[in-house]
């Protein structure tokens, strides 16, 4: 299949990157958000990412232009009626993606693949909102997502084996390595990933070391590229506490149990990198 226009719901640090990296590899894109505000901020990141990129000389000027040109930014879902492929990218919260894929599935022509980046949340689950579960699937990507090379591909109970080729052939397409993975709670990478992160946050709650001294231990002891700790402000402690809720939800199991001290972050609007503070503070841009 030959899709040449992708449409991303959600223009966050991941909807962003997305399109980011969709439109550097030549694809058309549409991107959503629900405030103009919102939308800005993902397309100026765009923005800035490539100066970055022309500065470094990794790309030219022109082709920083062409880049841009391809996306538009739009505040309508309805606009995602001719695009051939979605990646919805927003907010992790079950209620929303739910609302987002019945409207997607009214809106979309019949035959367009709708793809979630959830962290978490049962493909199968989302898929059951729309009239196409065979087109339904997950297509995790890492953040950051210009430079991750990962996309996990992970398909729904009644996920087509044509629906999981053509995702598997875009991920490659965008220049990613796609991998496979089953529908559980977390998929592969949070299964991993989420509990130790929050292991970290009992960690520096139970007083074992501070943040900093979490974060040196799992860097200079286990070569870990950054610690949990600026991992987690990183990917947004909301998001964070979203993926301990679904596992915790989805396994039954209290090993999932999300730490007290993350809960209280987030009640506090604490959420990491994105507002200016979590474990660490970060300069607001
Ligand atoms: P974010 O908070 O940066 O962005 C989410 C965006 O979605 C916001 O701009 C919000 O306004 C928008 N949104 C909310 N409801 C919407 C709607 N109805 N229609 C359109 N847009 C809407 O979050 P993020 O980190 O970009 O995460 C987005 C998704 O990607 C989540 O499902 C998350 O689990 C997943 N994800 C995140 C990471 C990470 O490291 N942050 C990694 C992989 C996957």
């Amino acid at each position: 299949m030959d899709i040449k226009t992708i449409g991303v719901v959600g223009a966050g640090q991941m909807g962003s990157g997305i399109a980011q990296v969709a439109a550097t590899n030549g694809f058309q894109v549409v991107i959503n958000d629900v405030k103009q505000d919102l939308l800005d901020r993902g397309l100026n990141t765009i923005r800035n990412n490539l100066d970055r990129m022309v500065q470094k000389e990794r790309i030219t000027q022109k082709q920083k232009e062409e880049t841009l040109s391809r996306i538009r930014g739009t505040l309508k879902l309805k606009e995602m009626a001719d695009v051939e492929f979605i990646i919805e990218a927003a907010t992790e919260n079950e209620q929303i993606k739910l609302a987002i894929f019945r409207d997607l599935d009214g809106i979309c022509r019949p035959e367009v693949i709708l793809a979630t980046n959830t962290s978490s949340i049962p493909i199968t689950r989302i898929a059951s909102a729309t009239r196409r579960p065979e087109l339904v699937i997950g297509m995790h990507f890492m953040n950051p997502v210009p430079v991750m090379r990962l996309v996990e591909i992970i398909r729904g109970l009644a996920t087509s084996e044509e629906t999981f080729q053509i995702t598997k052939e875009l991920a490659t397409k965008m220049g990613k390595s796609p991998v496979e993975a089953n529908d559980y709670p977390g998929f592969i990478s949070n299964r991993i990933l989420m509990p130790m992160i929050n292991e970290a946050i009992f960690a520096l709650y139970h007083g074992v070391g501070t943040a900093e001294a979490i974060d040196q231990v799992m860097k200079l002891g286990m070569n870990h590229p950054m610690g949990p700790l600026e991992l987690a402000d990183l990917i947004g402690l909301d998001t964070c506490l979203a993926i301990m809720n679904t596992l915790y939800q989805g396994f039954g199991d209290p090993k999932y149990r999300p730490c007290p001290l993350l809960k209280k972050y987030v009640d506090a609007g604490y959420l990491g990198r994105k507002t200016g503070k979590g474990f660490y503070t970060y300069e607001k841009k």
